[in-house]
Parts: structure tokens; C-alpha cells; sequence
């Protein structure tokens, strides 16, 4: 076993003396077995919320109705989910009311896909009553039982299977890809915040370009925000080197090749819930986008874009190009990092001091010479101390 496992250990070894079972389970057994990065550790144990409860010291509710508890342990979060099956669906969404129970088979059986469907336990052991190692193994995503049940009891599992496409380059096995063809229309009861957490993991895999024609042989496209009837805006995305981009670059090349009016973009984003901020951001990235297009970087636009944004723009801009290579951006990087300032904060120079100096009550003159102040000092025409400034602007005769 490695980190993060071992440090878990204890954990699982105080559920045992308190005597319950406790594993190692989902995708971090999955990652380990890939021989991956491992993100969080879950465990599942047969004690009941309230149980974990009376073990651990410092928890927090976090989901307890559906058996999950987040337990704080040596600065370390570790969610622990009290085994449970998932009987009685509703309309293809989540279950209804989850039954806890004590059989980590069970537990097993309710999960999605055979590799997901794995458990360790604290000696490093696994359980596997479904032949998840050969899957993983031969690389294919199965469904836990029949795949049609497995699509109707929870339609979002389909759209998880082509994000594990994404991450894993992974095949979906036959019989299961099968059945998301014929159900992919089930995707259209399912909330949009848990498609908008599938889509994005979706966006930043590795073989995110086989996901994103795998959505489009399935129609899957067609239950997803804003992408009904944008076959070929999808296919447009796809003639881009979409590897290079980060989750927030992908939106933004979507929304691109969606032809989204610049009013519209919020709408678009909201519609798949992304928060404002984020929507700003995008905003921003394409607004900088557009420009670039027209000409090349003012030092003034990469102060106002800030790095964040001005780097994800020129890094759309090459690729929507079709330019290699990361040159420019690396220019551009030089070129803001020896800016006398990167914010106006910076300036050395305030409301305050320019009344004083012109012996004038505040009003719009104010914004305009700090603004011509902000340009003459990027520009390097003054240098950003107040008594240059000072000078400069008497010299200029701003009265
Ligand atoms: P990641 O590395 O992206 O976190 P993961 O496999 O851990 O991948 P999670 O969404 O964190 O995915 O879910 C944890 C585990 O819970 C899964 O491995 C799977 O066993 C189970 N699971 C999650 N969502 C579902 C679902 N919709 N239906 C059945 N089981 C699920
Ligand atoms: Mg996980």
C-alpha cells in the first residue's frame, strides 16, 4: 500500500476496535490500481452515520441522509459512507430513500461500473465479487449488472461513463454502451448540477477528444444545456488541438464555436450552472479573445486582462490559429511581469493627493488624471513615485 492509504489506516483500524467494517473504496481504489495520482480516499464501513459519529471526535454532517459522514482525522478529510443499496428509484434520478445495510458486497452492487466497484481493506486486500480488476485490467467501463437496469435506475450514470472515456481512455464495454444509446434520452431527467460536475471532469481528461465524439455518436449532445441541435458547433470544437486547454479555455472555445452572442454568454453558463464568477471569467477570456483577433497585446490590455486571463486568451488564440508552441505566451508573460505595476492599488498616486495638489474638490477630473497617470506610468513615461508623478503632471499643466 502508499500514501494516501497508509495515513487512512488508522482510521479504518479505530472503526474495527469500535466493531465495524471499514474499506477502502471507489475511484481512489480504482486510481491505485491504475497506478494514478489519488485524489480523496472514500470508505465505506457498516457503522451507521451516528455510529462514525461516536468514534471520531471531530466530524461534519455532510450528507448524512445518504450515510455520509466527513470525518477530520490528523488534518486529513476522510468521508466515510455507511454501506447502503439503493432499492426504489425515482424517475431515473437518485434513489428515493437509501436503506443502510450491513454487507459491503451489497454496497458494491449498488455502484456504478465494475472498476469502481472495488474495495480494500486496511492490509491492502481486495474485494472484487465483480471482476473490476479485469476490467480495469482490459481497460473497459462495465456497468455493475445489466447496464439497461443500471441506465434507468440512475440515467446520470451514462454521461459518467463517457467522462471515465475522458480521464481513464477507457473503452465502454458493448452491452453497456448498448444500452446508453437506447437510454440516452433519460439524461434529460437528470438535475443539471450533477451533469455540469460530469461535463467538466469531461472537459479536462486526457482523451477528452474521444468523449466529445463519443457524445456526439450517442446524441448524448441533445440533453445537455445549450448543445441540443449544435451537432456541428461540436464537431467545429473538435477541429481544434482541445488537449491544450484547461476546463475554463474548453467553455470558452465552446461558446466560440457555438457563435454565443457576447450577451448571451451568461445565459449559456448559467444554463449549465456555472457560478458567476467563473462566468465572468469566461467572459473575460473571450472578450480578450475577440480583441486579439483584431490586434496583438497593448501593455495596457495585459495590465487590465491580468495574467490569469490575458495567458488562457493568447493560449485560445494560438490554438484557435493553429499556431504550435508556446512562444508568445512566454513574451507576453516578460512583458507583464516588468510592468511598473500590476494594479491600481500600486500606483502611487490617490484622489486625495491630486485635490491636493490642484487645491480642487473631487468630480470626473479626478478619474481621468488618474487614469492618463495609470497609462504614463506602464508606458514607463513617468516613474511610479509620487513626487515624479507630481512633477509629470505640472509639467503636462493638468489644472
Ligand atoms: P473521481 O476520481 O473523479 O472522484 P470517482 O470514481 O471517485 O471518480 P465519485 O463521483 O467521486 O467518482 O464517486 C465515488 C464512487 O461512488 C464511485 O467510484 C462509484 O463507486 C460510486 N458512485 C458515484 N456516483 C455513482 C452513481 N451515480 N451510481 C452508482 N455509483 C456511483
Ligand atoms: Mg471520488
Amino acid at each position: 500500500m502508499k500514501e494516501p492509504f497508509l495515513a487512512a489506516v488508522p482510521v479504518l483500524e479505530r472503526i474495527e476496535t469500535a466493531g465495524f467494517e471499514a474499506y477502502f473504496v471507489g475511484g481512489s481504489v480504482r486510481d491505485f490500481l491504475l497506478n494514478k495520482v489519488i485524489n480523496d480516499v472514500d470508505i465505506a464501513t457498516s457503522a451507521t452515520p451516528v455510529e462514525v459519529k461516536q468514534i471520531f471526535s471531530k466530524t461534519v454532517d455532510i450528507g448524512i441522509e445518504h450515510g455520509t459522514v466527513l470525518v477530520l482525522y490528523q488534518n486529513q478529510g476522510y468521508e466515510i459512507t455507511t454501506f447502503r443499496s439503493e432499492a426504489e428509484y425515482e424517475d431515473f434520478r437518485r434513489p428515493k430513500e437509501v436503506a443502510f445495510i450491513r454487507s459491503l458486497t451489497e454496497d458494491l452492487q449498488r455502484r456504478d461500473f465494475t472498476m469502481n466497484a472495488i474495495a480494500m481493506d486496511k492490509e491492502g486486500n481486495l474485494i472484487d465479487p465483480f471482476q473490476g480488476q479485469l476490467a480495469i485490467l482490459n481497460q473497459v467501463i462495465q456497468t455493475v449488472g445489466e447496464a439497461e437496469d443500471r441506465f434507468q435506475e440512475d440515467a446520470l450514470r451514462m454521461m459518467r461513463a463517457v467522462r471515465f472515456v475522458s480521464q481513464l481512455s477507457f473503452k465502454i464495454e458493448e452491452e453497456t454502451q448498448n444500452a446508453l444509446i437506447k437510454l440516452v434520452h433519460l439524461l434529460e431527467h437528470v438535475a443539471v448540477e450533477r451533469k455540469q460536475t460530469e461535463f467538466e471532469k469531461l472537459l479536462s481528461g486526457i482523451n477528452r477528444r474521444q468523449a466529445l465524439e463519443l457524445i456526439l455518436q450517442t446524441n448524448m449532445y441533445s440533453y445537455l444545456p445549450g448543445l441540443s441541435n449544435q451537432e456541428d458547433s461540436i464537431r467545429l470544437v473538435l477541429a481544434y488541438e482541445v488537449e491544450r486547454l484547461s476546463t475554463r479555455e474548453m467553455w470558452a472555445l465552446f461558446i466560440f464555436c457555438l457563435k454565443v452572442e457576447k450577451k448571451e454568454i451568461e445565459e449559456f453558463l448559467r444554463g449549465w450552472r456555472i457560478p458567476l464568477k467563473e462566468i465572468r471569467e469566461i467572459q473575460l477570456i473571450l472578450h480578450y479573445l475577440y480583441k486579439r483577433f483584431e490586434t496583438s497585446w497593448t501593455t495596457y490590455d495585459l495590465y487590465t486582462a491580468t495574467k490569469d486571463i490575458f495567458v488562457s486568451s493568447e493560449i485560445l488564440y494560438l490554438v484557435i490559429s493553429g499556431i504550435e508552441g508556446n512562444d508568445t505566451i512566454q513574451h507576453f508573460i516578460r512583458l507583464y511581469e516588468a510592468l511598473p505595476i500590476k494594479e491600481r492599488s500600486e500606483m502611487d498616486l490617490t484622489g486625495n493627493d491630486l485635490m491636493n495638489w490642484f487645491d480642487k474638490s473631487g468630480g470626473p477630473w479626478l478619474k481621468e488624471l488618474l487614469h492618463k497617470a495609470e497609462q504614463a506610468i506602464l508606458d514607463g513615461r513617468v516613474k511610479n513615485n509620487k513626487k515624479s508623478i507630481k512633477e509629470w503632471l505640472m509639467a503636462c499643466n493638468h489644472n
